[in-house]
């Protein structure tokens, strides 16, 4: 199996229990820049035994997410590899023949211990002070006592034998850690429904598929000596460890959804960049040391390494990710906004005109937006004929003066054609109503966005066009000033 001079295996291993939490995202992700970065292997694989949990429909949008944050993985489901099959529910009967061979070499044991004894034990043994460990009952069966028990046909699972001793994690991340193995017993490897358990399967995995480093959460450092230790029992050489620190809510509490959104498929949904998700997240417990926090991906490919992998926990700051997503998306193109953006305009069941147009309006949308979904709201002006007007915008669209300035400058706005601009149609009707400066830009913006602040006007009056402002600039007319003149 692995060997410490073969290039770099990693994998990423989800248990398709729930949608793809951002935290293990962080983890693909760190797995998947540390395999880019060396030249190595990212391998997908899906841990899928805990039948009671697990669902089809968890696995199809956890790999869906992945490929949407755009970590290609070299083996795994969908795309094959030597080391397949990817799914640990099809890969049941490699468990089973290995659980044998330990227990042949005498380092597992069949355990008939049935769940009510062992917890009557455990009991026994708080109330004595001891630890609540497995009391190793069935470790030294006859060949007799296991006959008698498969004659009754009593169920079984098996236990890993653990010896207690010191054992050294040597974490790539967090150092020296020792575990005391006498706090450990015996550990389920295969359990009484045939299954492997979670240790068992992920260690055998590893190593049956070569991988090198395992790079995963802090919440599994605990798991890692069983996984050392069976590793040793196969007989290659144990992967290095590394475990990512947690990261924590604003309230320094691990990240739940107690905090609001914690799934890379609510995020897609809102309408954040893939890419800006995947800067966010490469942020949570890695920085380049140079300062450094806006990346392409390639940029982080280059700079990333696990020397920049923080001790320390992460908090999970919604408005920096804000801040990146922004940032992406102000420097994209108004053609690839559009093409983003399009889909929520269609969901929110909008009539956007063409393509063209919403181009157009991105170009002057861009500096607003920071998901794609804002494009709904902040450039609803863009998209409805019937825009609402703001408290602001009716106060500026009330005042006579701006009336009287639109009214003029609707006969000025005659011969105004498309593609030009209709400055000189404004100093005119400016000089001719006496209205200047801001009030003039107040009241345009008011009349044809229904607010009074926004993107450039320039380019607002530019993409809507002669024909949407002057029937813009009507309607306002109507509404607001000439309802009131008739009154008076
Ligand atoms: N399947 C485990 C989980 O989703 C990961 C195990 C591992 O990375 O070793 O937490």
């Amino acid at each position: 199996m692995n060997n410490v001079k073969d290039p770099v295996v990693v994998r990423f291993a989800p248990s398709p229990t729930g949608m793809l939490h951002v935290g293990n995202a962080r983890t693909a992700l760190f797995n998947w820049l540390f395999a880019k970065s060396t030249g190595g292997r990212f391998i997908l694989r899906i841990e899928d035994t805990d039948c009671d949990r697990s669902t089809s429909e968890y696995t199809k949008m956890i790999l869906d997410n992945i490929r949407w944050l755009g970590l290609s993985w070299d083996e795994g489901p969908g795309k094959g590899g030597d080391n397949g099959p990817y799914l640990q529910s099809e890969r049941l009967v490699s468990y089973r023949e290995k659980a044998e061979i330990l227990i042949k070499e005498k380092k597992a044991y069949r355990c008939y211990c049935t769940q009510e004894e062992l917890e009557i034990r455990k009991q026994e043994a708080v109330s004595q002070g001891k630890q609540p460990i497995y009391d190793g009952k069935c470790r030294n069966l006859t060949a007799e006592d296991i006959q008698k028990h498969d004659e009754k046909g009593s169920g079984y699972t098996v236990r890993f034998i653990v010896e207690p001793q010191e054992l050294i994690v040597e974490d790539l991340i967090r150092g020296q850690v020792r575990f005391d193995l006498s706090l450990y017993g015996d550990f389920i490897i295969m359990k009484s429904n045939g299954y492997p358990s979670f240790h068992f399967a992920v260690a055998l995995d590893d190593a049956l598929m070569g991988v090198t480093h395992v790079i995963r959460g802090e919440d599994h450092l605990p798991n890692t000596p069983r996984h050392m230790l069976l590793f040793r029992s196969f007989g290659v050489i144990t992967p290095q460890f590394g475990h990512l620190s947690m990261i924590l809510g604003p309230d320094g509490q691990r990240l739940s959804k107690r905090h609001g959104v914690t799934s890379v498929d609510e995020y897609r949904q809102k309408g954040y960049p893939p890419q800006a998700l995947v800067n966010y997240l490469a942020l949570l417990g890695w920085s380049p040391g140079d300062g450094q926090e806006l990346f392409s991906v390639e940029e982080l490919i280059n700079k990333f390494s696990l020397k920049g992998i923080s001790k320390s926990a992460s908090i999970f700051d919604p408005q920096k990710l804000d801040w990146v997503s922004s940032n992406y998306i102000h420097k994209e193109d108004p053609s690839d906004i559009a093409i983003h953006s399009i889909p929520f305009l269609q969901d929110a069941g909008i009539d956007y005109v063409d393509e063209d147009y919403v181009v157009k309006a991105m170009a002057v949308l861009k500096l607003s937006l920071i998901t794609y979904s804002d494009v709904v709201q902040k450039g609803s002006f863009f998209w409805n004929k019937e825009y609402e007007f703001n408290d602001e915008a009716i106060e500026v669209l009330e005042r006579c003066e701006v009336g009287k300035f639109i009214e003029v400058l609707l006969v000025n706005l005659k011969d105004w054609v498309e593609g030009s601009m209709p400055g000189e149609a404004v100093r005119n009707a400016s000089l001719a109503s006496g209205i200047k400066g801001k009030e003039i830009y107040h009241g345009i913006r008011a009349a044809i966005t229904g607010m009074v602040s926004g993107p450039d006007l320039a380019g607002i009056v530019n993409t809507l066009g002669p024909e949407r402002v002057q029937k813009r600039l009507k309607c306002v007319l109507q509404k607001f000033w000439m309802a009131d003149k008739n009154e008076s």
